[in-house]
């Protein structure tokens, strides 16, 4: 057996010690356990260890197979062993593709992600072999989590000042950013299974009101709870009302609608929602919730693995929430998302008015942004918008985090989702972006992606921009 690890890697101590603090975090559930864990050190040891690259490519393929996993469901590591054995046998097409699928998918640190754009460009029969490695090392190690941070709440971001007077000719600079993505520096108590474990329901709802107090006590130690059938409400000051309880209701209602619009199945226990009246208890809960320290310009994150939705949002609005919902039911149920859909519906619902059994998306200050970018000649292109994986859709490719295209993004994605939903489109798209398989696709993910939009919408890209910017014109003059 011949062993192809490099002597001395040239790895980072720091970023070690912080992947593997993090280790193991990023399985799903469906993919955990002691035999998860088994079949991917198996599955290193093939590819690192004994270089039985195609036997490795096909032991991945049975083993999803036989656990019975949705495409859109596997989790990034398979696929990343995937990539690497099918560039380590030189065949780069399938290498790439897997890594983009990586790249366009996951919404993981821009970090990680970065790691993965270097491998995919050494998915080559002539890369450096020694380099190779010591980045597949890296890799190896573990993996980090990402946590959205954004503002979404209208009825919050509309009163922010500097939202409403975007500098367009500041060229780099725009504030606050729309979405932060957070290198969440986790605590190892609080792994991705403790974070499982926290399960609410009806038999057990006290114990979450144990739970808060437990490390509530050193704050003001005032809040109160309220349930209904699909969540948990965790109101952190004392008031509870009348007000309160329509609300709870609305959001219900929210969920049912998004249910039976999008097919999302609901999380088996209750989605937790903590509702801070102001910036400072937000940023405790988030310590002692989830062990991150958060910007000060956030409003509200969501956590998968607790199934928790974390905002500041005075009177319980339901702005952020609902945004943050989104995330919980779409990771929850499609699992892999393009940035565009993941985004632009969350976006959608962030200002939207139940009323007569509906939920009907409405225009938001999101618009002033692509206003902004049109006035201004940046960039609108629906093509390189659905093109993007996440680390482009970030603004993070280059070494500068560019906030103003950020931002000019998450507006795109949400009003083209919007011109989708009018054209009664959106749902037959995220149907074959849900129905993908990098294995047997014919073109590049980024190609494929494009293809989907124009094959529902009947026309090319360049005729869907016209059809998309002369439906958001009459929009804004309306
Ligand atoms: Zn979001």
């Amino acid at each position: 057996m011949t062993v192809h690890r490099p002597k001395s890697p040239k790895i980072n101590l720091l970023s070690v010690a912080r992947l593997a603090a993090l280790f193991i975090f990023m399985y799903p559930a469906n993919m955990r356990g002691q035999e998860c864990n088994a079949f991917y050190k198996y599955t290193e040891d093939i590819i690192w260890n004994e270089n039985k690259f195609t036997e490795a490519v096909d032991q991945i393929k049975n083993y999803l197979e036989e656990q019975n996993i949705k495409n859109q469901k596997v989790p990034w590591q398979p696929i990343y062993y995937k990539a690497v054995a099918y560039c380590s046998s030189g065949n780069c097409e399938k290498g790439v593709k897997n890594f983009d699928w990586i790249l366009h998918n996951f919404k993981l640190t821009p970090s990680i992600l970065k790691d993965f754009k270097k491998l995919k460009k050494k998915c080559t029969p002539a890369a450096n072999i020694s380099e190779y490695y010591k980045v597949c090392g890296l890799g190896q190690l573990g993996s980090r989590v990402s946590y959205t941070i954004e503002l979404a709440d209208p009825e919050i971001s509309i009163q922010t000042k500097s939202m409403q007077s975007i500098n367009w000719k500041d060229l780099d600079r725009l504030e606050p950013g729309t979405s932060y993505l957070g290198e969440a520096p986790m605590q190892e108590q609080l792994s991705n299974s403790t974070l499982e474990n926290r399960k609410f329901n009806d038999e057990n709802i006290s114990s979450l009101r144990d739970s808060i107090t437990k490390w509530n006590s050193s704050n003001s130690g005032m809040f109160s709870i309220m349930t209904s059938p699909h969540f948990g409400v965790v109101l952190y000051n004392d008031i509870k009302g009348d007000f309160y309880t329509s609300k709870l209701d609305e959001l219900e209602n929210c969920l049912r609608i998004l249910v039976s619009q999008y097919g999302f199945s609901i999380p088996k226990d209750k989605i937790i929602v903590h509702v801070a009246p102001e910036k400072y208890t937000m940023k405790n809960i988030a310590k002692k919730m989830h062990g991150i320290s958060i910007n000060k310009s956030l409003i509200g994150y969501s956590t998968d693995p607790d199934r928790s939705i974390v905002v500041t949002a005075p009177g319980f609005m339901l702005g952020t929430i609902k945004h943050e919902l989104c995330h919980i039911l779409i990771n929850h149920t499609w699992g892999a998302m393009a940035p565009w859909l993941a985004e632009g519906i969350p976006a959608m619902y962030e200002v939207s008015d139940y009323s007569n059994n509906n939920l009907k998306v409405l225009s938001n200050w999101r618009a002033k942004i692509i206003n902004g970018a049109i006035d201004h000649h940046y960039n609108i292109s629906l093509d390189s918008l659905i093109r993007c994986d996440w680390l482009s859709f970030n603004a993070q490719s280059d070494s500068l985090y560019n906030p103003r295209r950020l931002a000019v993004n998450h507006a795109l994605s949400r009003y083209f989702c919007f011109y989708l939903l009018e054209q009664n489109k959106l749902i037959d798209i995220v149907k074959l972006y849900i129905a993908r398989d990098p294995e047997t696709m014919e073109q590049s993910v980024e190609e494929n992606a494009v293809k989907i939009v124009e094959n529902v919408l009947g026309k090319p890209m360049n005729q869907v921009q016209g059809d998309f910017q002369k439906w958001y014109r009459e929009k804004r003059n309306k």
